[in-house]
């Protein structure tokens, strides 16, 4: 990867600012759309993917609301909402359809360098949480994307799939597990840097590392001036384009702040901070194979959904347990401490007080967190694997999120736990704010980014056709179309690599 120091071209057609998967996504769906589009990258840090997409600072699941039961709420009347995880499968499927061109035509290497399978499990314990966990599964499996999932309170058919999880259980205890062999684990990081890798070969790009984008001038033919400073030699340059992307993480939210869009107004960032305990003891990571998601204790924030979870990262199995929240005033792990305090303007200090009155559960728990000892932390992990012993985990920091405030006309301004796509009314800027689902969704957050903001060139036939060649499934629902989910699914599968071992299959047999 090169660090050019010296912008080339300073009219690129295209800016994104940050190199994360987002910035890469767009930039590839871009530039496959439009050939002769340039596109300029900066990038504060030296190298690509070094914030959340990296595959240490996220949990690399591939969201698909199989395991997360934050995506499923429990109604008052005692139903289980399932809009929202319709939603996040379909989302993740256009995803794999997207990877999967990118496979086909060698643009990453072999799909096992990024994506495998993985079961995805959710575990629970105790009557209501058994009872909640059923008429989940009975809800999700009447929709197509959820079928083939199992559901088991057999503590023996349960120790099969799981077994690190119910060595030492209470046998009295009332459990209830759900699988979905269909699960992955995805490492952002490496689909990340594969897509910069090809995005640097091609006419037009370029990417700059050591370049922190600093402040913005809308001009009056509707372009923007940007103000870019090499951090390597502290000079800054001007760089004019008609449309800039914020694709700068936590760092969303300053930079939305100096664009001065009217749309941008009102929003506020809660900064999260994570930690994983991470397993040394290769016996243990090989005695485990899936990602278990629980439930979410009361009043912490559904992206602290306890998981114990096997990952594989260039190659080599580990076992994650976590995240455990924290509070730091950070918007980046490599940010400053001054971030929250400068991101409060007048504009947003009512919906930022507003959202911290409403969240007292919330900041509790966060206070709770950032105070556990060592023996909190093991007993938390306990919950999941009651044998664990601390000696054969070791504390390892995650990524930041920066959770959206925004302004709200009955509470005054809310906390919002998924992610928000502003957009300049010209389609001139957009900015992405919030992380979840993030990543696994990263696809269909583009394409609703281009149909907002290159409407007329996404409207076109050319176009069109393009984005079917890119995704086939582009245009219509695989949420309601159930053929065209099946014939999807078979295509991703095979070409991601993504079916059950059999050494699984035996196990589920
Ligand atoms: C603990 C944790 C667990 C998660 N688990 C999952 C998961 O299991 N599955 C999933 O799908 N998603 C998950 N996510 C969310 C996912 O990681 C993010 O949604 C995704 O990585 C965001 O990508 P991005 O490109 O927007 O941001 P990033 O990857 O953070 O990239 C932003 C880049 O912008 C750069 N930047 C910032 N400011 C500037 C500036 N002024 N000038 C130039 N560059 C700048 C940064 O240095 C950074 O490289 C998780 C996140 C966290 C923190």
């Amino acid at each position: 990867m090169s660090t050019k120091k010296s912008i080339k071209t300073s009219t690129p057609d295209i800016v994104l600012i940050g190199a994360g998967i987002m910035s890469a996504t767009l930039g590839i769906l871009l530039k496959k759309l439009n050939p002769a589009f340039t596109i300029s990258i900066f990038e504060r840090l030296d190298r690509v993917t070094a914030e959340s997409s990296d595959a240490w600072n996220n949990a690399g699941t591939g969201h698909s609301a199989f395991c997360e039961l934050n995506y499923t709420p429990q109604k008052e009347d005692g139903s289980v909402a399932i809009d929202k995880a319709i939603k996040i499968a379909e989302s993740f499927e256009v995803s794999k359809e997207f990877w999967s061109y990118l496979v086909e035509n060698k643009i990453t290497g072999a799909p096992e360098e990024f994506i495998r399978h993985i079961p995805h499990m959710s575990f629970v314990w105790g009557e209501d949480n058994v009872d909640y966990l059923k008429k989940r599964f009975d809800a999700l499996t009447k929709h197509h994307l959820f079928q083939g999932m199992k559901y088991s309170e057999n503590s023996a058919e349960i120790e099969n799939w799981v077994p690190l999880i119910m060595d030492g259980r209470d046998p009295s205890e009332a459990v209830a597990a759900t699988r979905m062999d269909l699960g992955t684990d995805v490492n952002f990081g490496a689909l990340t840097r594969t897509i910069f890798n090809y995005l640097e070969t091609q006419e037009g790009v370029n990417l700059y590392l050591n370049h922190e984008v600093d402040d913005f001038k809308h001009e009056s033919d509707g372009s923007w001036t940007i103000d870019v400073k090499d951090l390597s030699t502290r000079k800054t340059q001007k760089v004019r384009t008609p449309f800039v992307f914020i694709g700068a993480g936590g760092g969303s939210l300053p930079l939305l702040e100096k664009s001065d869009i009217p749309e941008g107004k009102g929003f506020g960032g809660f900064p999260v901070s994570g930690q994983w305990l991470v397993c040394n003891n290769p016996e243990i990571i090989e005695r485990h194979q899936a990602k278990v998601y629980g439930k979410a204790a009361v009043g912490s924030p559904p992206m602290s959904v306890p998981h114990l979870d096997t990952r594989v990262i260039d190659g080599k199995k580990a076992l994650l347990f976590g995240p455990y929240a924290g509070f730091s005033t950070k918007f980046l792990k490599n940010g400053s401490y001054l971030d929250l305090p400068r991101s409060i303007k007048f504009n947003n200090i009512k919906p930022m007080l507003a959202a911290g009155i409403h969240n007292i559960p919330l900041t509790k728990y966060l206070i709770d967190q950032v105070r556990q000892s060592p023996e909190d932390r093991l007993a938390a992990l306990r919950d999941y694997m009651p044998q664990a012993r601390m000696e054969d985990w070791e504390l390892e920091k995650a990524g930041q999120r920066v959770q959206v405030i925004k302004k709200d006309k009955k509470e005054g301004g809310v906390l919002e736990f998924g992610t928000e796509m502003v957009t300049a009314s010209d389609g001139s800027l957009a900015a992405l704010l919030g992380a979840s689902p993030g990543a696994s969704t990263s696809v269909s957050i583009m394409l609703e980014l281009i149909q907002r903001c290159f409407k007329d060139q996404a409207a076109t036939a050319e176009w069109k056709q393009q984005l079917q060649k890119l995704i086939p499934s582009f245009g219509s629902s695989l949420a309601e179309d159930v053929k065209l989910a099946a014939k999807t699914r078979e295509r991703t599968t095979q070409v991601l690599k993504l079916s059950a071992s059999k050494k699984e299959q035996e196990i589920l047999a």
